[in-house]
């Protein structure tokens, strides 16, 4: 799908309607400048600390790669960001949508 790279949207730092780039945010993974991502080995750690045998049957239902369920779709949900060309400040789309190949128009 092809996306303009520029858009006349509203910006909560102006307050007003400006023209904003539109960029595809990368994933970012765990790092030491992204602490805060989720799915670390202490917080499994932490689920499994309560009363009781085993993990309570929090994973019996196995990792994400072995549902049945997963794999089958081939669009993804596009996580756009948008950047304010006067204030250059950076806001988020409210309404997520998939698309099999989002590419920008030339
Ligand atoms: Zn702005």
């Amino acid at each position: 799908m092809k996306l303009p790279k520029t858009k006349n949207r509203f910006c909560p730092k102006c307050k007003k309607h400006t023209e904003q780039t539109v960029l595809i945010a990368k994933s970012m993974g765990r790092s030491k400048t992204h602490p805060m991502s989720r799915g670390s080995k202490g917080r499994m750690r932490r689920r499994g600390l309560g009363r009781g045998y085993g993990n309570k049957g929090r994973l019996s239902k196995g990792a994400v790669s072995s549902w049945s369920m997963t794999g089958a779709k081939s669009s993804k949900k596009v996580d756009l960001r948008f950047k304010c060309k006067i204030c250059g400040k950076t806001s988020v789309q409210y309404q997520g949508f998939r698309v099999k190949r989002p590419e920008f128009k030339q």
